[in-house]
């Protein structure tokens, strides 16, 4: 099996590039993001403390998660409920930065993960894709973006959603996801020493997507 990994912080663009090359290559696009949203929101409906990693693991393997794809898109399921835009709010983006430094919570979802990466070929994006999931990736990319860029572009998908948004409030989740993301002890984001960096702050999508073109040929 094929696999392309796509790591980097909140807001680079990993998701939009990955559904686009996935789409190209006819691989399966995995949002692993989506697995750490659900089991946040999951501790969320369960008024959890989020603190309480004994809590937290135990929640985390009772939760009845599931991946599904329908019509090529995935879907996130807590039991028989799509979550799939319930898990796309603030608080949500927070929790999943919160109990993603459980290593039950990741050892589940490695789990799953690797479990879809044997099935299929794969354009799979998150923080540690290339350093643990995948290690053996065909290709790793790091994608970044300084925190300005990130924030605006969130804004600007906020925006053109009619969602309530504030550029300043943007900015400070980002930078405190990428500090939660970057020194916890499990499974910190960093790249890969094989990982190839592509800063997309002055990139506009098709440029992006153009030059990881590239890179796979
Ligand atoms: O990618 P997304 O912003 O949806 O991820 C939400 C959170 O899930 C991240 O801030 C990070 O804490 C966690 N995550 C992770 N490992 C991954 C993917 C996401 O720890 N592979």
């Amino acid at each position: 099996m094929k696999q392309i990994a796509i790591d980097g912080p909140a807001g680079a663009g990993k998701s939009t590039i990955a559904k686009q090359l996935s789409a190209e290559l006819g691989y399966v696009y995995i949002d692993t993001g989506a697995m750490y949203r659900t089991i946040a929101l999951y501790c969320l409906k369960n008024k959890a403390d989020l603190e309480n990693e004994e809590q937290i693991s135990a929640l985390c393997s009772e939760a009845a998660i599931d991946i599904r794809y329908i019509d090529g898109v995935q879907h996130m399921f807590l039991a028989e409920d799509d979550v799939s835009d319930a898990i796309r709010t603030e608080e949500v983006s927070q929790a999943a930065s919160t109990v993603s430094k459980y290593p039950k919570v990741r050892t589940r979802l490695v789990e799953m993960q690797r479990e879809l990466a044997s099935q299929y070929n794969v354009v799979m994006d998150g923080r540690d894709i290339g350093t643990h999931v995948l290690p053996d990736a065909s290709l790793k990319i790091y994608l970044t973006a300084s925190v300005e860029v990130r924030a605006e572009r969130r804004y600007k998908e906020y925006l053109e959603k009619g969602l309530p948004c504030d550029l300043e409030e943007m900015k400070k989740d980002i930078a405190q996801r990428d500090h939660n993301d970057m020194t916890r002890e499990h499974s910190p984001l960093k790249k890969a020493e094989d990982a190839i960096e592509v800063d997309t702050s002055h990139m506009t999508i098709p440029e992006v997507v153009e030059k990881i073109r590239g890179l796979i040929k």
